[in-house]
């Protein structure tokens, strides 16, 4: 049924969790994990929810600019907006005066992740599919149409994209079908935040292993020595078998979803992140004194528009067996282009609303794709988890064909505040998403909104008031 989309609110709902140093990193010292929170409203019951994630201060700026950008769908025809989302995506971009304020970076791009992404949770609930299953439903045309192609076919062109997803349609319903049984695997990073005492550090990694977990992630790149340290407590942790849940499933280090990932005695996988610290030979040098404690990658060494400097450390850091990940602050497919063109990465990171919005998700799924680089979603923040499950389990099904060397982050932070948290099952795994009327999962309690929301929701004024 056809729907005319009659207008928009949006929300600045930030959570105060500088409180607990959640999220804490060598970059960020105190993050209020925030949500720009935008809602589509049409002329029948349907609506679309979208958000795009800060850390605080800013998050009223990035409301701004959706504003701007869900101005342009008043008035539009739901069906019309749906039948070719690239396009939509295309002419939600092609605003020039906003484009002056990117284009295609920054806040304006950011705000574009809420309003595609509130788009595509409209059309999957029209459908009354979860978002996954609506694109993985769909034919090979119809995903490369819903594609964002411009200034990407110097690396991946429509025909190829299309060849591609050919390949892998005559076998998606047998991935679909082991994925809905097994999940998909989880990295855990709540253990490593920066902000944590040792003694948090150590319980938080006990029970991470116990929940079935097998990679984890540790923030680096404040205090060499202090690194060092944190890293042993957790490897002694997780590469001591006593911790292993009984259910356990014996890992060996050398097979084929663990080769390559200076996987330790009882399989478990440690990766380092630095969030953007170091100047490139710094981050060289650092990396390499961490060698002891055998990272699988550094994630972010350096500025996240410098493809050839991660080229640089990527191939520094090669004969020591560590390799390079980045991403979540990649602004666009176009940066992504060019860090799989130059070799630079060994795990593709996508954020799911810096990028903007699934149709750019999708472009970069397909790069990495025919580059054979994984991609392992960046989930750390509000709403984040609930996003990513969705586009790892369209990468697993009609993209990439693999899952069993990814590895999708997970935190456990305020989940409790969306209608469709999502969940990990007992092999630390995530699962699958089903509810017909789940959309992208990113739909938010209203009683959460009124309470978080800044200045005047609940929480703020009772915490000013003190
Ligand atoms: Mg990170």
């Amino acid at each position: 049924m056809s729907a005319i989309i009659t207008g928009f609110e949006t929300h600045d709902v930030r959570f105060p969790t500088s409180l607990t140093g959640d999220g804490t990193d060598a970059m960020n010292t105190d993050c209020d994990y925030s949500s720009a929170y935008v809602t589509l409203f049409t002329s029948t019951d349907l609506v679309g929810h979208g958000m795009t994630f800060t850390i605080g201060r800013g998050n009223d700026i990035v409301c701004a600019a959706i504003k701007e950008l869900a101005k342009r769908l008043v008035g539009k025809d739901t069906e019309e907006l749906f039948a070719n989302m690239g396009a939509t995506w295309d002419y939600l971009n092609a605003d020039p005066q906003l484009r002056w304020i990117g284009p295609e970076k920054g806040v304006i791009h950011i705000a574009l992740g809420a309003v595609d992404n509130a788009l595509w949770d409209m059309y999957a609930r029209s459908r009354r599919k979860p978002l996954w299953k609506l694109i993985v439903d769909m034919t090979p045309e119809e995903i490369v149409n819903a594609t964002a192609f411009r200034y990407i076919t110097d690396a991946l062109t429509r025909s190829e994209a299309l060849a591609m997803l050919q390949a892998k349609a005559a076998t998606k319903a047998e991935r679909e079908a082991r994925v809905r049984e097994v999940g998909y695997p989880a990295y855990v990073t709540s253990a490593g935040w920066l902000g944590y005492s040792d003694e948090k550090v150590a319980r938080l990694t006990r029970e991470a292993v116990a929940a079935g977990f097998n990679h984890f992630k540790m923030k680096v790149g404040a205090d060499r020595d202090n690194d060092l340290r944190r890293g042993k407590i957790i490897r002694s942790i997780i590469d001591d078998p006593q911790y292993l849940p009984p259910s356990a499933s014996p890992r060996h280090s050398n097979s084929p979803e663990l080769q390559g990932k200076n996987a330790g005695p009882t399989g478990a996988v440690l990766m380092i992140d630095a969030n953007q610290v170091w100047d490139v030979p710094q981050a060289i040098e650092y990396v390499k004194s961490l060698e002891e404690i055998k990272p699988w990658f550094i994630e972010e060494p350096t500025a996240p528009d410098d493809i050839l400097g991660h080229a640089a450390i990527r191939k520094a850091l090669k004969p020591h067996g560590i390799g390079v990940a980045t991403g979540e602050h990649a602004h666009n497919r176009i940066v992504f282009k060019q860090l799989l063109q130059a070799e630079a990465i060994d795990v593709c990171q996508i954020d799911s609303c810096r990028l903007a919005g699934v149709s750019e998700v999708l472009s970069v799924l397909l790069m990495a794709a025919k580059f054979g680089v994984p991609v392992c979603p960046h989930a750390g923040g509000v709403g984040l988890c609930e996003y990513v499950i969705h586009l790892s389990l369209i990468d697993y099904i009609v993209v990439s064909g693999t899952m069993e060397r990814n590895v999708l982050e997970f935190v456990d932070h305020l989940h409790e505040h969306f209608l469709y948290p999502c969940s990990i099952n007992k092999n630390g795994r995530y699962n699958v998403p089903n509810d017909a009327d789940e959309g992208y999962s990113i739909e938010m309690h209203k009683k959460s909104i009124e309470e978080y929301e800044w200045p005047n929701g609940s929480y703020w004024v009772s915490a000013k008031a003190q």
